[in-house]
């Protein structure tokens, strides 16, 4: 299972939290909003475990954070995965657009400089926008498109622009998002839940309601449910194994992992 999106550390108890995603071998993408938040974060993932920490500065938060853009050049080098990151142009935040702008615009710069890394983005009611500035800066990574809400046209620029897709259980509840669904390429997503912000029957979703939209999926594609878990983590596998960080070609042991589940699914 593949949650390649979530807050761990926003969760009341994020130790127990990232404790039970380690004991149900859940891939996770732990994501988060300042950079001054890397440190801890990142001290969540339990020893050998399937849990990942991006580095972000959320578009939310870029104009009461922004003066923290040298904390993140300076955690750059260790991090593998940056994000949440991003632009928001819904009317609470559109007047801090040019912060936005600006921040986003030094990550993805720094990400170019740094080699690349694997980005996980929000672009809520900014879709277009922030397609254009990831064709300003192509050297920049592997973006993801994290809940991904834009035109049918926006989504046929960000599939030509080589942008991933990551779709949670709330997204696919809506007909219009699984309308964009359909059209995304397969071997380009990876299941989300985008908790404990998103919501699931009343609730916070938590990392293991990623396996909701895993099912999900399975019925928008007509395809099995084995079927889509082994799609999937081969794709989590070719996403990792294609980038390179500091010299060094991907995330190993994540890889590792993957190919792990892959020959024990090609066995059967
Ligand atoms: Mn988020």
């Amino acid at each position: 299972m593949i949650d390649f999106h979530s807050h761990l550390d926003l969760y009341s108890d994020p130790h127990a939290v990232a404790e039970e995603c380690n004991a149900r071998g859940i891939y996770v993408l732990s994501v988060t909003t300042t950079p001054s938040a890397w440190i801890q974060t990142s001290a969540l993932a339990p020893q050998g475990s399937r849990v990942r920490t991006a580095l972000g500065l959320h578009p939310q938060l870029a104009h009461q954070r922004k003066s923290e853009l040298n904390l993140f050049d300076s955690h750059l080098p260790g991090a593998m995965y940056v994000g949440e990151i991003g632009l928001d142009g819904a009317p609470d935040f559109k007047p801090y657009w040019n912060d936005q702008m600006m921040v986003f615009d030094h990550v993805l710069r720094a990400c170019s400089q740094a080699g690349g890394r694997i980005m996980t983005i929000h672009s809520r009611r900014a879709s277009s926008a922030v397609l254009d500035r990831l064709e300003a800066f192509p050297n920049a990574g592997t973006p993801i498109l994290h809940w991904f809400s834009g035109s049918k046209r926006d989504l046929d620029k960000a599939i030509a622009l080589g942008c991933w897709f990551s779709v949670g259980p709330a997204m696919l509840a809506a007909e219009k998002s699984r309308t964009l669904v359909r059209h995304m390429p397969r071997d380009r997503i990876l299941t989300e839940t985008d908790g404990p912000f998103a919501q699931i029957e009343g609730r916070s979703a938590m990392p293991w309601d990623a396996q909701k939209a895993t099912i999900e999926l399975a019925t928008l594609w007509e395809m099995s449910e084995f079927d889509i878990e082994q799609l999937l983590n081969n794709n989590l596998r070719r996403l990792v194994g294609n980038i390179y960080s500091g010299g060094r070609l991907g995330d190993a042991d994540y890889r590792q992992l993957s190919e792990v589940i892959g020959k024990r699914t090609e066995s059967r």
